[in-house]
């Protein structure tokens, strides 16, 4: 499996020691084990899979569903009933892009937290819940000035916005994390988002 091949691949390079004793016990662990983690991280619950290992189960899950979506035709696809899914896997987006690309200047796209896909949504409109009325941005002063959130009043829900205008090599996902200070201040505040970022999950107690 994907996951194996990663562990593998990740043995061979300098680790910290937790990475290196997680990728350890991972080499021990039952294929059936590993199989229900992954569909609990698929499901967006962190119970009962071991923090340690979330990155490389993450990684792994990502590389198979990208695998999976590359093959998939783009006239096949259609929008979800739901609203704010990605079209390929039904997961819910991690991020919004403006994009630069002259034909697309300013368009919204949202990235798929699973499988990589980006699909267009209009701007100004809830990714969770459709509404237009009640969206409002936020962003900290003086910090990350290419990244905002994106608030939805209707459904209390924020998606982060990453404006490429303003700065061209922003990641969709690297860039969620390096922007972890915009979670503190909204959770904090009762706006909670609707995609994990593997990476931003911390042991339970
Ligand atoms: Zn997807
Ligand atoms: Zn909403």
């Amino acid at each position: 499996m994907a996951l194996r091949q990663i562990a593998k691949a990740f043995a061979s390079l300098p680790l910290p020691p937790a990475s290196r004793v997680a990728l350890t016990r991972l080499a021990d662990m039952d294929d059936a084990v590993l199989d229900t983690w992954a569909l609990a991280l698929l499901r967006g619950v962190q119970q009962p899979v071991d923090p340690a290992l979330v990155p490389f189960l993450a990684a792994a899950l990502q590389v198979y569903w990208v695998r999976m979506a590359a093959a998939l035709e783009e006239d096949g696809l259609q929008p979800l009933e739901a609203p704010g899914l990605c079209p390929v896997c039904g997961s819910p987006p991690i991020a919004g892009t403006l994009r630069l690309e002259s034909h697309l200047y300013r368009s919204r796209y949202l990235h798929c937290s699973l499988c990589a896909t980006a699909w267009h949504l209009v701007r100004i409109q809830c990714s969770h819940c459709d509404a237009t009325d009640g969206i409002r941005y936020q962003s900290i002063d003086g910090h990350f000035p290419a990244v905002s959130a994106e608030t939805c009043e209707k459904c209390k829900t924020y998606i982060k916005i990453m404006n490429m205008e303003k700065d061209p090599e922003l990641d969709p996902v690297a860039d969620d994390v390096t922007s972890i200070a915009l979670d503190i201040l909204l959770g904090e505040a009762g706006w909670r988002r609707t995609a994990i970022n593997p990476a931003l999950l911390t042991p339970e107690e």
